[in-house]
């Protein structure tokens, strides 16, 4: 189970997830948590962090073993407690207009709780207490006066119903 974006904005969403979640306006939480954070060019200023420019530029000039240490290091790539908050509150921000539910998101974190913590998706890389991510979700979408209340399950079962 996990989700993750990589530098030069693409995102990744494992199956595990889909078939973590209960509908639509989580699923948008979540896409959207990995927006923001390519949004914010998190994975590209954590990876020069760990790595160095110099081995960036290695891997973009075609360097084999540099490119498979940082793919590595990618799915792996831990955010700060910051970027956790910035890409939550960025969630909120995308989905605000829509008429989804604008704190979807808080709902993987709602199922993550119900279900202990045992498993520790990108969302959860960082120190941050679920409880407290879900009470930031909820108090982002009032304080934004988002208008959204549409989780949209039925049709969400009914795409998940359709993976392997
Ligand atoms: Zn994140």
């Amino acid at each position: 189970m996990n989700a993750f974006c990589t530098p030069g904005g693409y995102i990744y969403i494992y199956t595990g997830i889909l078939k973590f979640l209960d509908s639509e306006d989580e699923f948008a939480g979540v896409l959207a948590h990995e927006i923001g954070h390519a949004d914010m060019r998190h994975s590209t200023r954590q990876m020069t962090k760990m790595y160095g420019t110099q081995m960036l530029l290695d891997a973009i000039a075609g360097d084999k073993a540099m490119i498979k240490q940082l793919t590595a290091g990618i799915i792996n790539l831990k955010f700060s407690r910051s970027h956790e908050s910035e890409a939550d509150q960025k969630s909120v921000d995308y989905l605000c207009p829509t008429d989804y539910n604008a704190d979807g998101g808080a709902g993987f974190f709602e199922k993550i709780q119900a279900v202990g913590g045992s498993s520790t998706p990108e969302f959860l890389s960082t120190h941050p207490d679920p409880g407290n991510r879900i009470e930031h979700f909820h108090s982002a979408a009032i304080a934004s006066g988002c208008q959204g209340r549409n989780s949209y399950t039925t049709e969400f079962k009914a795409m998940i119903s359709k993976l392997p």
